[in-house]
């Protein structure tokens, strides 16, 4: 075996999904699935390529058509890649994977937020990187005092950011996006700014990629899982410059081929069409999002309002326990499955994941029953 993959973990919000599954009449706030279906227009889409027997190999980088529209799309954001500059890949998740192992050699030193979405500490792991830590501020925010001081100490070469944030729903403000910029270009540095859930945003929209003069030190990773609500037909892309692109893209083609032709063909239906869709999903997840803010005041339990994403992060601090014996005895005693903090790295004890990705319904019963925990243990029971 190879020993840096037996060193990994299978993710820890996989490991509490599959818990909840053996516990019958639970509730389940752990998966990042929007609860909508994949719009119609996309569906028709692929049901016609597949009529039309377009289900052939595509070229490496993905259909040009789609290539072309994301680029249309970035623009409208003010973000400026060609379709030449932009590869379609199997998720989000196969875009990451390709990134990191085409530019990142062993014993490099990559700088990766705590908490985070896991693939990247384990992906680094995988390739024999160095990860070293950032934390956030209290509020999830960036702290770029603390990576401008981390970039010099240890010697790093990558910086992976990512907004809005899995866990924690924050978003990259403006001020801290001009602090950004302005760090990559005093720094001989390069930044992988994965941006899945760049279109579920409850506030304005700020990116690094958004200056042009940097471009040539960013990479920037996406999607169509979370916009389109089609995480099971596994269209992602990654978009920067050639320098990286020729790179990159062997490691694609190496492991995939290229992404499922027929899905790609409904991205492309959707970015033409869908975005009507989209926008009531955002709104929908807005109104979620303040329901669920409420019931946990209501309840005592802190919260720092997300501004993006599906997820809320609320501090379980004040119960005195690990955040995996919270969510194991919450799941236990009341049958409803959060996913602890630590799932998302060491500097998410303290916290829980909800994701509201789920019906009104499910979420009133889901927080009754939160409240009823909450409830016993501060009858320290
Ligand atoms: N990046 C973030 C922040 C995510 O939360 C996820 C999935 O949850 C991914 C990337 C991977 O996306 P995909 O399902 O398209 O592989």
């Amino acid at each position: 075996m190879n020993s840096r993959v037996e060193k990994i973990q299978i993710s820890g919000i996989r490991r509490f999904y599959e818990k909840v599954q053996k516990v019958e009449g639970a509730i389940s706030l752990t998966i990042g699935q929007p609860d909508f279906n994949v719009p119609i227009d996309i569906k028709k889409a692929m049901i016609d390529v597949i009529k039309k027997d377009k289900t052939t190999y595509t070229s490496n980088a993905g259909i040009e058509p789609l290539r072309e529209e994301i680029s249309n799309y970035l623009r409208k954001f003010n973000i400026n890649y060609d379709k030449e500059e932009i590869c379609i890949t199997v998720g989000g998740s196969e875009g990451l994977f390709a990134v990191l192992s085409a530019i990142i050699n062993q014993e490099d030193k990559i700088l990766i937020p705590s908490p985070a979405y896991p693939a990247y500490e384990s992906i680094s792991n995988i390739i024999g990187a160095k990860v070293v830590n950032y934390s956030l501020n209290d509020d999830f925010t960036l702290n770029v005092d603390e990576i401008k001081r981390k970039i010099k100490e240890e010697n790093i070469k990558y910086l992976l950011i990512s907004f809005p944030s899995n866990p924690t729903g924050a978003i990259l403000s403006k001020e801290n996006r001009n602090e950004l910029i302005k760090l990559i270009k005093e720094n001989d540095i390069i930044v992988i700014t994965d941006e899945m859930y760049s279109a579920i945003i409850f506030d304005e929209y700020y990116s690094v990629a958004q200056e042009s003069e940097i471009l040539d030190k960013v990479i920037y990773v996406s999607g169509f899982s979370k916009i389109f609500s089609m995480t099971g037909l596994r269209v992602g892309y990654f978009a920067c410059k050639n320098k990286f692109m020729k790179e990159i893209i062997k490691v694609h083609q190496y492991a995939v081929s290229c992404a499922p032709s027929i899905a790609q063909w409904g991205a492309l239906e959707g970015l033409k069409k869908s975005l009507d869709d989209v926008e009531n999903m955002r709104k929908t997840f807005e109104l979620r999002k303040r329901y669920c803010i409420k019931r946990l005041n209501d309840i005592g339990i802190e919260v720092i309002e997300p501004k993006g994403a599906f997820y809320i992060f609320p501090s379980i601090k004040k119960f005195n326990m690990s955040s995996e014996d919270f969510c194991t005895r919450l799941l236990k005693e009341e049958k409803l499955a959060c996913v602890p903090g630590t799932a998302f790295g060491t500097l998410g004890e303290g916290y829980m994941r909800i994701s509201y990705c789920y019906s009104n319904e499910v979420l009133s019963e889901a927080f009754n029953r939160l409240e009823k925990f909450i409830k016993k243990l501060n009858n320290n029971y």
